[in-house]
């Protein structure tokens, strides 16, 4: 019998290439989404696809998996400044649901926290609805671990770009340029654009959540690139046809990383964000 996983999230950017590997791992496969960003055009076959809300996840998924692997929380920095009740929603209301189930079922839990936890020295994780919620989840995936003696492994993510990244309101900033670059526009950056980030590249996203399901155990499995750019760096990898845009409400300036015990299961990032836009421009 293979192993049962369930991926909330599963239809997004990250959680398709996730349910992407974990099938061709032979593992059996059931993704909770409930479409707000995540999409069919990234389902995988052989996955099988639920729609609802995490705080239903019961309901959704009344079997008994192996690995929770809990991706499907609303995931935009500044964004969330606007719209803080879809993200006490989403992140509150539906992590809870998700702690609730684990309890239940007393199987391991994967959380996919925020590394906006540790930017600007640690000020950040409390600049935004959504750096609060994520960083308040890992303490709560921590004490439930503690109190109900429950495995689990908090893993933290550095800005992830590759293919199925998406754009728009809710899109990440690599994306953003690959597509202001092909329709030959200027690239929009958000002042001062001397913030630097830790891009990675969602396969080593997906090997470190490999290796943190089967052997990871307790908090601070950092999954991110050390090598940082400044957003104008990146701007520049595409075009030097730039428009700044004034400065945001949350926006951090530094990312703070720290991949030791990631390390530790001998993780590494291999891929860098300079082939992946020079793969995209061909200069
Ligand atoms: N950003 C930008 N131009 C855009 C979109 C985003 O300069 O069109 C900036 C954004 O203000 C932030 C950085 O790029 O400083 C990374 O943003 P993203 O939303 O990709 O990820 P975050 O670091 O906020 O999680």
């Amino acid at each position: 019998m293979s192993k049962l996983v369930v991926v909330t999230g599963g239809a997004g950017f990250i959680g398709s290439h996730l349910c992407n590997r974990l099938k061709a791992e032979n593992y059996t496969v059931i993704s909770l989404d409930n479409y707000f960003t995540g999409s069919r055009d990234n389902h995988i076959s052989g996955v099988e696809y639920r729609e609802g809300h995490t705080k239903d996840i019961e309901k959704h998924v009344p079997e008994t998996p192996d690995i929770i692997y809990h991706l499907g929380e609303y995931s935009r920095v500044e964004k969330s400044m606007e719209e803080p009740d879809l993200v006490w929603d989403l992140n509150i209301a539906g992590t809870f649901g998700v702690a609730e189930y684990w309890r239940k079922r007393k199987c391991k839990l994967v959380y996919a926290g925020s590394s906006t936890k540790f930017g600007d020295g640690g000020l950040s994780r409390d600049a935004t609805p959504y750096a609060w919620t994520k960083a308040s989840n890992t303490e709560l995936v921590s004490n439930y671990g503690g109190w109900y003696k429950l495995p689990y492994a908090i893993t933290y993510f550095y800005n992830v770009y590759g293919p199925r990244e998406r754009a728009g309101a809710y899109g990440t900033v690599v994306e953003i340029f690959r597509q202001q670059y092909a329709k030959g526009g200027p690239l929009t950056v958000v002042s001062p654009g001397t913030q630097k980030r830790n891009f990675t590249h969602v396969d080593d996203i997906v090997e470190g959540l490999m290796l943190v399901g089967e052997k990871g155990g307790g908090d601070d499995f950092g999954l991110g690139n050390e090598r940082e750019y400044t957003i104008l760096e990146v701007a520049n990898m595409f075009s030097n046809e730039i428009t700044m845009l004034p400065e945001r409400a949350g926006n951090r300036l530094a990312s703070g990383i720290d991949t030791t015990k990631s390390k530790s299961l001998g993780w590494s990032a291999k891929h860098g964000l300079e082939e992946y836009v020079k793969e995209i421009t061909g200069k």
